[in-house]
């Protein structure tokens, strides 16, 4: 099955390189995986028309900003599921990675020279989105953005969407044709191995009981340390999607947003680094509930409406995070209140260490310093209290993306930066006058204690602080 053309993207109109060409590269950004992997099969798609084979490009530099031992750590640990599984299908592979900032930047580049073509992932925020706007342009290639990130590509939605309620019906619509499986990966030329010594030079192998030295020796911040709860990769992608068909599902719709239930997928990260597709969670989560007889059309509005709006969004501004993306009511309650007493004011340093009067928002702050998550249900109420307690907006902006980039697993995500402008308005209707919120949705800790069990939950996180380890044990796919 051909890759949709909806999905693909050509961002500069340099020929094929023919003659001289020894494969096709793939160059994972975001979508760091083998299986349901449309920028992967497209490259597949290239090269059998050229009668090259496939090679996997994928890096892991110390430069980005907070680069850390966490999210370095989740990286690695999917490399080696990555290598064999490629290794299975005949298809190359280079990972590099760049430990210093002395170190050569320019991998791609020289894997290009010898490259028909280069594939890759369409994703608007983050790395990628600065990639695809720069690198194109420096390719005497072609360059192809694979949306690969979304069930109903990105492409397909001809403008941004006001909220949930107007993309619901387009995305419904749209399921009959992009809800099914991504085709088999069956590249007709298979790596040759004579061309494995000259890559050999800029692949770095991961061996998997070596990655906490291999973490450590770059230079990055080590005071940001690994999730107890996640690791990362495909195999642990796996197992967490089939503990929670087993375990999760069918109490989903009821215990959402009980954080004490543990009821959530937490798919989150391995989502946003790519280590499982969300056409793949959303047909296994179809087939598990019709085989149990199981309503599945809250996780499904999560997974599909919710994220691919966000999705939406991201695609449609320049800039995620400005809050200049607001909608007009929302900018006015902010002209209007943005100099309303904060009472009491943190500063952005005092959030970051969780250091407010407010036991039940510490805890959920300390869960995003440990877990690099936050339950959904008190992300909600952490975003609105950032947003109360911050000297001006932009502040509490800052402070929230600021905190998403430094400590979550699932940060830097379209979902990142739609949801935290979700809590000054984005996506959502106005409410009731108050102050500093204005007519802004507001949350309370009397709501938060009315309606769920606080104390479990400051208590789950205390032992996950005091001890390092996940009290959930549950959660933690088994090796
Ligand atoms: C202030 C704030 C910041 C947030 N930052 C992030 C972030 O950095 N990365 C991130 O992935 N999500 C973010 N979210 C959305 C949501 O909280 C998480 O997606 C969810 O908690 C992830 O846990 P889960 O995988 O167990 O979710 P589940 O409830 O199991 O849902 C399954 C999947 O659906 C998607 N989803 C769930 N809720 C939402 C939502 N509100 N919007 C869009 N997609 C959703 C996610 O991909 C999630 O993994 C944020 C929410 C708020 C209020």
């Amino acid at each position: 099955m051909a890759v949709e053309r909806e999905r693909i993207r050509a961002l500069n109109s340099a020929p094929l390189r023919k003659d001289s060409a020894q494969y096709v590269i793939y160059w994972a950004q975001m979508n760091r995986r083998v299986e349901s992997n449309h920028g992967l099969l497209h490259a597949i798609e290239i090269a059998d028309r050229l009668g090259l084979p496939v090679l996997y490009y994928e890096g892991l530099t110390c430069s980005y900003p907070h680069a850390n031992l966490r999210l370095h750590t989740f990286i690695l640990e999917g490399v080696p599921d990555t290598e064999c599984r490629l290794k299975k299908l005949g298809i190359g592979y280079v990972f590099s990675l760049r430990r210093r900032t002395a170190d050569r930047n320019d991998t791609l580049y020289r894997l290009a020279k010898h490259a028909a073509a280069v594939v890759t992932d369409d994703y608007p925020t983050f790395i990628a989105r600065t990639h695809n706007t720069r690198v194109p342009a420096k390719l005497d290639i072609p360059y192809i953005a694979v949306d690969s990130s979304c069930i109903v590509p990105m492409s397909v939605m001809a403008k941004r969407e006001y909220a949930a309620y107007t993309i619901r019906p387009k995305i419904h619509r749209e399921l009959k044709t992009y809800l099914k499986a991504a085709g088999p990966i069956r590249p007709k030329h298979k790596w040759p191995a004579s061309h494995q010594p000259e890559m050999q030079a800029m692949h770095t192998t991961v061996e998997r009981g070596a990655i906490p030295q291999l973490a450590a020796s770059c230079e990055i911040d080590h005071s940001i340390k690994p999730s107890p709860t996640f690791t990362g990769g495909r195999d642990a992608a796996e197992k967490r999607l089939q503990y929670f068909l087993k375990h999760n599902l069918h109490r989903y719709a009821k215990g959402r947003n009980e954080p004490s239930e543990q009821a959530t997928s937490r798919m989150s990260p391995y989502l946003h680094f790519g280590h499982i597709s969300p056409l793949e969670i959303a047909l296994a989560v179809e087939e598990h509930a019709a085989q149990h007889n199981l309503n599945a059309a809250e996780y499904l509005e999560e997974l599909i409406v919710r994220r691919e709006l966000a999705f939406n969004y991201a695609r449609f501004v320049d800039n995620p995070q400005s809050l200049g993306n607001l909608p007009e009511w929302c900018q006015k309650v902010m002209e209007k209140h943005s100099k309303d007493k904060r009472d009491p004011e943190y500063s952005p340093e005092q959030l970051e260490r969780a250091e407010t009067h407010d036991e039940l928002w510490n805890a959920t702050q300390k869960e995003m310093l440990h877990r690099g998550i936050i339950h959904g249900y008190y992300r909600m109420y952490w975003g609105k209290k950032i947003l109360e307690w911050s000297p001006t907006f932009q502040g509490a902006v800052d402070t929230m993306v600021e905190i998403h980039e430094k400590y979550a697993l699932d940060g830097r995500d379209p979902n990142t930066f739609t949801n935290i402008l979700w809590c000054f308005g984005l996506h959502d209707r106005p409410w009731f006058e108050r102050p500093v919120f204005g007519a802004l949705r507001y949350m309370s800790l009397d709501g938060m204690k009315r309606k769920t069990n606080t104390r479990a939950y400051i208590d789950e996180i205390r032992y996950l602080e005091t001890t390092g380890k996940d009290p959930a044990a549950n959660y933690r796919p088994q090796a």
